[in-house]
């Protein structure tokens, strides 16, 4: 029996990973011209930090973290988030003192145990940002910027950017308790988990997918409705804001966020043609949190996208042609032993340069070399047999102009020669 992978653990094969990468490099781009800096952050945290952070009360802690004993008895946690880690990385490192307003991003999987299907793993990958130390609207304000910039410059199509307000310690305690007297009221409409929820986490009642419970809940009190008045107008304030800086959001009133350290503005970001796990990412504001975990009262506001889904909602429609990715485009093409060693050496050279070079073996016939330069889509070949060996030269096969440039250069010429011959046999397509 072939052993194979876990259940909601998937292999990201070159093709996607090639696409994966260049959405990476666009949002790092958009990112950097945003000031931030990038972190790396462990896999592995101490199962205490998304417990005090994400809420022990939270579907991602209480159901879906991986967490476990380690060796030594110590109750460690695949990270189901970034947050938490950023949070705790930035009071730890002394940055807090150091750099009392930062932009940080990272990128790396996170694990949560959901139930897998199209768009939701138990492995997946985000790319996420912190911006630390300004609690002013323009704050929020340029993180949507940033949202809405990384969603263009990635190729998201139907973007969707629903913004809500969920209060904050004056304001959200009255309203979690006029909405979860609402819940009990309409309790025999709801499902077994949002009973659960009413007493637990009563926010969440919002955001059931269950009919039966949307059913229940359409008249049920909203957030905006018992904002207190600072949170008020800085929620507005956000919304004019962000229409100055001609992003368009959404206000959603009944939009509510899985995690426990939101306050006041959170937002989600949608994509056309998901499906169900429509969402590409989503943050918001956590004011209290770094306190929480020990460093400085301090604000904070953040969002991560999920890495695949960012993927699944910008990939080429199918008349559209695809990115040639990554293709070799020089083969080398020794024949015979002889050749291998300048072989290469030449390979070496020009992979200097910056050129992607495959080599083939050197104890196949060129006949099948050829083949296997077509089939990889190699757009030149250098051909070392003996006779280029005794004269020192190689062939240069043009697989595009279909023809050869005979010794176009001495294998002892320098990369940058190489590079010029190469430049000058055909468009300037080997980068
Ligand atoms: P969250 O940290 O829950 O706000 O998630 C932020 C983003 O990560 C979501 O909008 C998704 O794009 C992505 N994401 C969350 N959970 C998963 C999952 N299980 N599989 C794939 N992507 C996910």
């Amino acid at each position: 029996m072939n052993v194979t992978s876990i259940k909601g653990f998937r292999d990201v094969l070159p093709q996607e990973k090639a696409r994966q990468r260049a959405l990476l490099e666009a949002a790092r781009r958009v990112l950097e011209s945003y000031g931030y800096d990038e972190i790396e952050l462990p896999l592995l945290e101490k199962g205490e930090l998304f417990r005090r952070s994400v809420g022990s009360t939270s579907d991602i802690v209480e159901k879906e973290m991986y967490s476990f004993e380690d060796r030594d008895g110590a109750v460690i946690a695949l990270r189901p988030e970034g947050t938490a880690s950023a949070v705790r990385a930035y009071i730890e490192s002394g940055l807090t003192r150091a750099l009392p307003v930062a932009r940080l991003w990272y990128s790396g999987p996170m694990f949560r145990r959901e139930r897998p299907q199209k768009g939701r793993y138990r492995q997946f990958s985000q790319v996420g940002a912190e911006f630390f130390g300004r609690d002013d609207p323009a704050a929020d304000a340029e993180t949507l910027c940033l949202v809405a910039d990384i969603c263009a410059a990635v190729g998201v199509r139907g973007t969707r950017i629903d913004v809500n307000s969920l209060g904050d310690a004056a304001c959200r305690p009255a309203y979690r308790d006029a909405l979860a007297a609402y819940g009990r009221a309409h309790a025999s409409r709801l499902c077994d988990d949002c009973r659960t929820r009413l007493e637990r986490n009563p926010l969440r009642l919002l955001d059931c997918k269950n009919e039966g419970c949307k059913a229940a809940m359409a008249a049920a009190p909203l957030m905006i409705d018992h904002l207190c008045d600072p949170c008020r107008s800085h929620h507005n304030e956000v919304l004019r804001l962000v229409a100055a800086a001609g992003v368009s959001v959404c206000a959603n009133p009944r939009m509510v966020r899985g995690l426990d350290y939101y306050c006041r503005t959170a937002f989600e970001v949608m994509a056309e043609g998901l499906g169900a796990q429509d969402a590409v990412g989503g943050g918001g504001r956590y004011d209290g949190l770094v306190a929480a975990l020990g460093g400085p009262e301090m604000a904070a506001i953040g969002f991560a996208f999920g890495i695949e889904r960012l993927d699944l909602a910008s990939m080429p429609l199918q008349d559209e042609p695809e990115n040639p990715v990554a293709r070799a485009l020089v083969l080398i093409a020794p024949i015979g032993e002889i050749a291998a060693g300048p072989a290469l050496a030449l390979a070496r050279r020009l992979r200097q340069t910056g050129v992607r070079v495959e080599m083939e073996s050197p104890g196949r016939r060129l006949k099948a070399q050829m083949k296997h330069a077509d089939k990889i889509g190699a757009r030149f070949v250098v051909i070392l047999g003996d006779t280029e060996i005794a004269a020192g030269k190689a062939t240069v096969r043009d697989m595009q102009a279909q023809r050869d440039h005979a010794s176009l250069f001495d294998l002892v010429d320098d990369a940058a020669a190489i590079m010029t011959a190469l430049e000058s046999i055909g468009p300037n397509e080997q980068r």
